[in-house]
Formats: C-alpha cells, sequence, structure tokens
C-alpha cells in the first residue's frame, strides 16, 4: 500500500511518501504556522506532488493522504476542530474536500501524537503490546493511547489526546487551553523561557544568554552545575514523572513510550521518570515500562499511512 503522509508541527511541517511501511521519499518544511491554512497548503500539495514524482509513483496508485495535526480533530469526520494559536482558518476547514479535489486522494486526519503513537504501536517501541500510552515531549506535550488493542478516541475525538493539559498543579500557571496548572504549562519548551525567567538564578545563569532556549541547554548546563539549568531540570522531570502517573492511573498500560525532541536528552530524562513511577503509580500487577521512542521524527509519518490504512480506502489494500 502506498499512502502520501504529513506530519503538521507548529515549527516544522515533515511530509512522505510512504510505501509498504517504509518511508521511500520526504521532505521537511518550516512550518509557517502563521499562515492560514487554506493558504498554506498549495505549497504542501506542490511538495506531495514532487515527493511522488522523486519516488516514481503514480498518484492514482496512492491509497490516501494520512496526516496528523497538532489540535483536537475529529477523525471520523476528517476535521480540526480547535486553532491553538497555529494555522488561522485550520478549524473548520473541509480538509477532506481539499485533499479530494487537489490531490484526488481520500484523507484520513488524526491529532499528531496520536499518529506517532500509532507508527510507534505498529513499527517501533510499542510493537508487542496492546496496552500502550505515547508521551511526545516536544514543544508542547502530547499524548496517544492504544488500549486492549484499540487505540483511543473517545467520543469526540480527544480522548487521550489532552494528557498534556491533565492538571498536575491545582492552581498553577494558566494554560492556552483555557485550564490552570497543566503539565503543558508548568514545563514544556513552549513556555520554558518563561519559566526560566521567573527564577532568581536566571540572572546570573549561563542560560539567560542562549538566544534560543530548549531542553538540551538545561541538561547540558544543568550537568556543569549551573543553578538555574538545576532547578529547571527537576522541576521538569517531576511535572512529567506526574503527568505519566496520572495517565497511568487514567488508562492501565504495560508500557509508555516517551518520545519528541527533548528525548535527545534521553539518557537524563528516562531514568528519572522510571525512578519516580516505580515509587508512586499504583499497579499492583506489576511495573510498567518506560521505553524511547524507536522511530523518531517518522513515527508520525510512518503512523499516517496506519491511519490510511485504518480507514479501508479503495487502494488501501493494493
Ligand atoms: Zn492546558
Amino acid at each position: 500500500m502506498i499512502a502520501l503522509t504529513g506530519d503538521i508541527g507548529g515549527t516544522r511541517i515533515k511530509l512522505a511518501v510512504v510505501r509498504d511501511g517504509q518511508i521511500i521519499a520526504r521532505q521537511i518544511e518550516p512550518a509557517l504556522a502563521d499562515q492560514r491554512w487554506p493558504d498554506r497548503l498549495p505549497a504542501l500539495a506542490a511538495t506531495w506532488r514532487a515527493l511522488c514524482h522523486e519516488a516514481n509513483i503514480e498518484l492514482a496508485t496512492v491509497a490516501g493522504l494520512g496526516v496528523g495535526f497538532p489540535s483536537l480533530v475529529d477523525a471520523a469526520r476528517g476535521r480540526i476542530l480547535d486553532e491553538w494559536g497555529k494555522f488561522p482558518g485550520c478549524a473548520g476547514f473541509d480538509f477532506g474536500a481539499w485533499a479530494r479535489d487537489t490531490l484526488g486522494l481520500p484523507l484520513a486526519l488524526d491529532n499528531d501524537a496520536r499518529a506517532a503513537l500509532i507508527g510507534e504501536w505498529r513499527q517501533g517501541a510499542g510493537r508487542g503490546s496492546n496496552d500502550v500510552v505515547m508521551v511526545t515531549l516536544g514543544t508542547g506535550i502530547g499524548v496517544g493511547v492504544v488500549m486492549q488493542g484499540r487505540v483511543l478516541r473517545g467520543a469526540h475525538g480527544q480522548a487521550g489526546t489532552l494528557g498534556g493539559h491533565l492538571t498536575v498543579r491545582y492552581g498553577g500557571r494558566p494554560c492556552i487551553c483555557g485550564n490552570v496548572g497543566c503539565a503543558e504549562a508548568e514545563a514544556s519548551t513552549a513556555v520554558l523561557r518563561e519559566l526560566a525567567a521567573l527564577r532568581p538564578e536566571f540572572a546570573t545563569s549561563a542560560l539567560a544568554r542562549e538566544t534560543e532556549l530548549d531542553y538540551a541547554s538545561v541538561f547540558q548546563l544543568a550537568e556543569a552545575g549551573d543553578a538555574c539549568a538545576l532547578a529547571l531540570r527537576d522541576h521538569s522531570l517531576g511535572v512529567w514523572s506526574a503527568t505519566i502517573v496520572n495517565l497511568i492511573h487514567a488508562y492501565d498500560p504495560e508500557r509508555v513510550i516517551v518520545g519528541g525532541g527533548i528525548m535527545r536528552s534521553s539518557a537524563h530524562i528516562l531514568p528519572a521518570l522510571q525512578h519516580y513511577v516505580n515509587t508512586h503509580a499504583h499497579t499492583a500487577w506489576g511495573r510498567v515500562q518506560l521505553v524511547a521512542g524507536e522511530l523518531g521524527d517518522d513515527a508520525a509519518l510512518l503512523g499516517g499511512a496506519w491511519l490510511v490504512n485504518e480507514k479501508n480506502f479503495p487502494n488501501a489494500s493494493a
């Protein structure tokens, strides 16, 4: 089966051609997420066409377009439900009609973190398990859930995907979602500079001199003994650990996959999360295994092909 897939992020957009579970052509572009979504799409269509040309694939042989989008998504109807300050005009836009009219392809749309989960579950770190939660630590915190061998979507498509918006601190920081004290508002790349600036040690920290403050520098400088970086590291690991315990208590997984850009520092992260989970998660049956994602940037691109396959479009059996 051949699918065109896309992983739409707030910083980068990744596009690919996937054949039988292998990416045979790919392109990464800046997201330009301040552009209106309908205006952003012609460039994406041109890239998908160019990738088909590069891979020597005719569009007529493609089963469908599988896309992960960083928002709440109604997967059954193929609609983006919420804008989250990115790609204005995306909510309610008839993306399915656009895919059909522009590329002649049916669309399988889902939340980006859920697409990554599906990729990892089918082909990566979740293989062999029917009960998997994946936490993607990126600009925000994305979550996807497989329970008893089924991708969890819920009545309105949002089950599991709001894992980054579980309350980890009652009365805490306001979040873009309307809640307060969400994991994403307490520790994510999106709020890292703000969190750092609130620390009294910030003014004298090497972090104050970073033009683009990210967790790679936080973990690096923490190792070197920078007080602000150490405080931010420990705070963030605490927030992510508490989030994972909440997810374990909610969804009863046997494995939790941790992925996303922040996991480039996985050696500093996974042991701390596993230790906290071993100590605090209430799992009378045994211990939940925490593992790093195996597919990296490819997870949601491969997951997109599984979304197409799941929809059982006409060419999906080819
Ligand atoms: Zn929130």
